[in-house]
């Protein structure tokens, strides 16, 4: 049974297990609280916290885990780093407080005391820079520290700012940007190994058709260059004959989700009909 190492709760599970869900590994839980849970087949799903994920996967009580990227890091354990699963977007920061005149790194003076849930990345980012400040590791709300005086700046998670600014903080730098990751153990034998290639595949393939569309149009024969250009598809569209169709042929594409609203108006203008987009469940170029 290959052990894959998942958020228990907080921002991250839910995304987690619906990704899962989509790759066919259904999250099926015995109760609220289990600790562990089938995900079919060859793999199994242990809850932990996301915090806890890198150790549990570095010290191989689970083969593989996702978590954040800010996480592993702030761990310092050695992973290896097998996909970006391309949600749990967001940013470690240096933020202060707007009153405080500090714009940059630059204005952070060697002393400040630098209140943060990341001591690691955080003395490493000073030290790399060459500033000596006072780390004061807290274990949640980091925001609140300015303002009680217990520390000058933060170094916080942030993906839209608007906490930061809501607790009068401005945003100076990035120390890290983060997303969720697939990581595994550097001591897995290649059986896992293989296994955890294939988790890859099926994941990658359903984050690889979350962008995009199957978009299918009858055409008229004589506009087929132009639809050439309207729709590149993965190998150029899929020209299909339809049957007592006339003028006209089924062309069928993959196109990104982002503009389909253009593809449609571009087919439109140049004579396309009985235009049909549907979602795509996996897509494996
Ligand atoms: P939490 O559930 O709050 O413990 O956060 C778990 C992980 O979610 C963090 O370590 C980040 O990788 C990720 N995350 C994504 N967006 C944010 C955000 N705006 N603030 C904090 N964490 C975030």
């Amino acid at each position: 049974m290959l052990k894959i190492a998942l958020p228990n709760k907080g921002r991250l599970s839910d995304e987690v297990r619906e990704l899962f869900n989509d790759a066919g590994l259904e999250v099926r839980v015995r109760g609220e609280r289990a600790l562990t849970a089938s995900l079919g087949g060859e793999f199994e799903a242990i809850f932990v916290r996301a915090q806890d994920i890198p150790e549990f996967v570095a010290d191989g009580a689970a083969h593989a885990g996702v978590t954040g990227w800010d996480l592993v890091n702030e761990s310092g354990r050695e992973l290896e780093l097998l996909m970006d699963l391309e949600f749990g977007r967001c940013r470690l920061v240096v933020a202060a407080r707007e009153e405080s005149g500090i714009t940059s790194a630059d204005g952070v003076k060697d002393g400040m005391r630098v209140a943060s849930c990341f001591p690691r990345l955080t003395q490493e980012f000073f030290t790399k820079r060459g500033q000596q400040i006072v780390v004061v590791p807290v274990s949640g709300a980091a925001e609140i520290a300015p303002h009680l005086g217990i520390a000058d700046i933060v170094v916080d998670l942030t993906s839209t700012g608007s906490t930061l600014k809501m607790n009068g903080l401005r945003e100076v730098v990035t120390v890290l940007e983060s997303s969720a990751r697939l990581v595994a153990c550097k001591n897995n034998d290649a059986e896992a190994a293989r296994k955890l290639e294939e988790l890859k595949q099926a994941l990658g393939s359903v984050l690889a058709a979350r962008g995009k569309r199957y978009l299918m149009a009858n055409v008229p024969r004589k506009v087929l260059p132009q639809v050439r250009d309207v729709l590149p598809g993965l190998n150029g569209p899929t020209v299909v004959d339809i049957m007592n169709g006339g003028d006209y042929v089924a062309v069928h594409a993959v196109v990104p989700s982002k503009t389909i609203y253009r593809t449609i108006n571009a087919l439109k203008a140049i004579g396309c009909e009985g235009i049909l987009v549907t979602r795509i469940e996996r897509l494996m170029p």
